[in-house]
């Protein structure tokens, strides 16, 4: 029997109605037997970490990707397969960072949630965490990384955005395929699943959060990109650029971004569409980008983007290594080196 160990970070998923007073209060993850017995049907022992305090996942930030990352690593010897449950908004982000942050998996890491508390009538959660663990627990396919499952299926976590806020099917992936479908079965897709790493674990414990998202648009303004470029220890930039990469080609607009390269800041160029790829120099309005030392972030998604240069600036030295880094295919998160 696999062992699966459920490890409840908070968002609405965990959310019960008290019986006396009808109100929404988070639920005791070790009663999960209890809230769903179906569980005990699945051919897996679960075992249930629940983070104290459990937080609304707009409070995520990079130490809790560390404890996370740090807990995953301590009880992977113990464990086949771990179920994170977490709130839908920065589930995005999270499952990037920890792509990053888990070098080596060769187990199944299944971020999940739901857009309805598990304790009302038509939630989504109960599907969802049912088949996160199932799919943890599979003897099918082996799966060595980061997933993402939300309503009907399974993806690979650092090519996810959430691009909508009410309907169950919340969570999108325009540059690669979802890795698994589930219906009356559950359809892996093995041949797009990553090859598992024979090599031990290694857990990163450094993220460098000295970095900001640009989004460019028609109404940017000079004086507000010179401020944000200018915050003093400012190391990265995460740059949302239209279609293919283009912005702006004002001389201001080149000259702000030229003089956070030259002071060493990483400025990485990535789409605001939701699927495809920047391809820096196809236009007149990416060519200039290029020439100054900006970054191509290919289909990367922002989220990724994020925290992939978070990565990259804490854990390696140099300009020319970060740079390096940011252009290969690490955990999957870009397709083939082609787009640069
Ligand atoms: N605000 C909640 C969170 O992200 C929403 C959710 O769980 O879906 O934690």
């Amino acid at each position: 029997m696999k062992n699966i160990l459920v490890i409840y970070t908070g968002g609405t998923i965990g959310m019960v109605k008290d019986k006396q007073t009808g109100a929404l209060h988070p639920f005791d993850m070790k009663k999960i037997y209890e809230a769903l017995p179906v569980l005990r049907q699945l051919d897996c022992n679960i075992d249930t970490w629940q983070f104290d305090p459990i937080i609304d996942s707009s409070d995520m930030n990079a130490g809790v990707w560390i404890r996370l990352v740090d807990l995953i690593g301590q009880q992977y010897d113990k464990y086949d397969g771990f179920v994170v449950l977490h709130g839908t908004d920065t589930m995005s982000y999270t499952a990037s960072a920890l792509s990053f942050l888990l070098e080596d998996l060769s187990k199944p890491v299944i971020i999940t949630g739901s857009q309805l508390p598990l304790g009302m009538i038509r939630t989504d959660g109960r599907e969802n965490i049912i088949s996160a663990i199932e799919i943890a627990a599979n003897e099918q396919v082996a799966i060595g990384e980061v997933c993402i499952f939300f309503e009907n299926k399974l993806f690979r976590g650092n090519r996810t955005t959430k691009f909508n806020a009410e309907h169950f099917e919340a969570f999108y992936s325009g540059n690669y395929p979802s890795l698994a479908k589930v219906g009356i079965n559950i359809i892996y897709k093995q041949h797009l699943l990553r090859p598992l790493s024979n090599k031990p674990l290694k857990v990163y414990n450094k993220m460098c959060d000295n970095v900001i998202i640009v989004k460019v648009h028609p109404a940017l303004r000079q004086e507000y990109l010179e401020a944000f470029l200018s915050v003093e220890g400012l190391r990265g930039v995460v740059l949302e650029t239209y279609g293919s990469g283009n912005a702006p080609t004002s001389p201001w607009f080149i000259n702000a971004i030229k003089k956070a390269i030259d002071k060493g800041v990483i400025v990485l160029n990535v789409t605001q569409c939701k699927a495809g790829s920047v391809v820096m120099g196809h236009y007149e309005a990416s060519m200039e980008l290029l020439n100054i030392g900006v970054v191509s972030g290919g289909d990367i998604t922002t989220e990724a983007a994020l925290a992939k240069l978070m990565f990259v600036l804490a854990n390696y030295n140099s300009k020319e290594e970060r740079i390096k880094m940011l252009n290969s295919d690490m955990r999957g998160e870009i397709t083939g080196k082609e787009v640069f």
